[in-house]
């Protein structure tokens, strides 16, 4: 089946066609600058070479437009005809408790996606409106499928996720940990199992996806168990610019002392904070090593506080699930960073995990680290959200069909 995947923004699109028959992907690329001017940075499989487009996208319409033309273009298009795309799938973020898993968009899909708005205000509306501009340029007849950033973390009990504020915030607000990365934690957690040759439904799991942004979730016997961002991504780990978990009071201190608003100490929490606000340095984890490598304390400081996060919650979930079959390292800085995955992993011998350092000096690449008597199997595995939302769209679409 070919699947385009589609993740729209505020002003960007990230699209890629995918085969799921070969897990091939046929065509990526990027709109950028939307409503301003508009850029297109496209790559086909027939050849490797980047295109860049200067053409005017004034709505998402426009960029889902061009999307499809540039596919259908002779020279550095993939297709021959609209019709050859099967479905399309969209990353949504918010599916509230609505959703425990991805579905076909209807418009009583459409209605909960927008009921969800008030839990993510800056990505659900562009969500949507990159659905109703696909919904306008490809017709009524293309099935399309939502899959969701929180559906994977609905199967967490209730006493994992409720926060422990009056009970009615809950029933009138909905305010509760939601959790993020879903799709990626569930497409590594289900290569796990198959890297393991074993069933999911007999393993516990910890899949660590670390970048830029930065959650862990605790899979137990395939279902999320526990998870370490929130009602906002902004709880769990610090991360490239958000702190992570705090003292709420911080907050309070905060807005009095630096003549600030709630909203503007948030914004500082997300945006000038994590690796970023601690090192001075920089986000980028390629960035404090080489500050690190300089003799620069503050970046040292800013990835062990990183390293100490991974670590306690990996121990607090072995603890919730009393043991631990594979613990998972993803996404750009778990993929590659191997001074991370050393750091976290260090003294936990008496769990069983142990890694091997000739191992660990691979990255970006499927494989399990872990010294060979090791209990616990430590696994790198790439994430693949793209590959995870198309594979869905094919199992609903099929579904429907029957
Ligand atoms: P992601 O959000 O998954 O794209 O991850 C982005 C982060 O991965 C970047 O901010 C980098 O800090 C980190 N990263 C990517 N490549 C490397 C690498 N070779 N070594 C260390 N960190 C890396």
């Amino acid at each position: 089946m070919k699947v385009l995947v589609i993740n729209a923004g505020s002003s960007s699109l990230k699209y890629q066609l995918l085969d799921t028959a070969a897990n091939n992907v046929m065509a990526k690329g990027l709109c950028e600058r939307i409503g301003i001017d508009g850029v297109l940075t496209h790559t086909g499989n027939k050849s490797e070479e980047k295109y860049t487009i200067h053409t005017p996208m004034g709505t998402h319409s426009e960029a889902i437009k061009a999307v499809i033309d540039i596919l259908l273009d002779p020279e550095k298009g993939v297709i021959s005809s609209m019709s050859e795309i099967d479905a399309v799938g969209h990353r949504v973020v918010h599916g509230g408790e609505f959703f425990s898993d991805s579905c076909i968009i209807t418009e009583k899909v459409i209605k909960a996606i927008e009921d969800c708005v008030p839990l993510a205000p800056l990505h659900n509306p562009p969500n949507l409106i990159g659905i109703r501009a696909c919904q306008e340029v490809m017709g009524p007849n293309v099935p399309m499928v939502a899959v969701f950033d929180t559906a994977f973390h609905q199967t967490m009990p209730q006493a994992h996720y409720m926060y422990a504020i009056p009970y009615e915030y809950y029933t009138k607000y909905k305010i509760r940990r939601y959790g993020f990365h879903g799709t990626s934690h569930k497409y590594v957690s289900q290569q796990a199992a198959e890297m393991l040759g074993r069933p999911l439904e007999d393993l516990k799991l910890i899949t660590c996806h670390l970048g830029n942004g930065s959650s862990i979730c605790a899979i137990n016997r395939g279902k999320s168990y526990d998870t370490s961002m929130g009602f906002t991504p902004l709880d769990g780990l610090p991360m490239g610019t958000r702190a992570g978990n705090l003292d709420p009071a911080i907050i309070e201190f905060l807005a009095e002392n630096e003549k600030l608003s709630a909203a503007q100490v948030i914004t500082i929490l997300n945006k000038k904070s994590g690796m970023l606000g601690i090192s001075g340095v920089s986000s980028d984890f390629r960035d404090l090593d080489t500050a690190i490598n300089e003799g620069n304390a503050r970046a040292t400081l800013a990835k062990d506080m990183f390293n100490l996060s991974v670590k306690k919650i990996i121990g607090s979930y072995i603890a919730e699930m009393g043991g631990v079959d594979a613990i998972i390292f993803t996404a750009g800085v778990g993929e590659n960073d191997r001074s991370v995955r050393w750091d976290v992993c260090e003294h936990m011998e008496y769990l069983g995990i142990k890694i091997d350092p000739e191992k660990n000096k691979y990255r970006g690449k499927q494989m399990d680290i872990s010294i060979d008597y090791a209990r616990v199997r430590v696994l790198v595995i790439p994430t693949n959200e793209e590959l995870m939302i198309a594979k869905d769209t094919e199992r609903l679409v099929k579904e429907m069909a029957k």
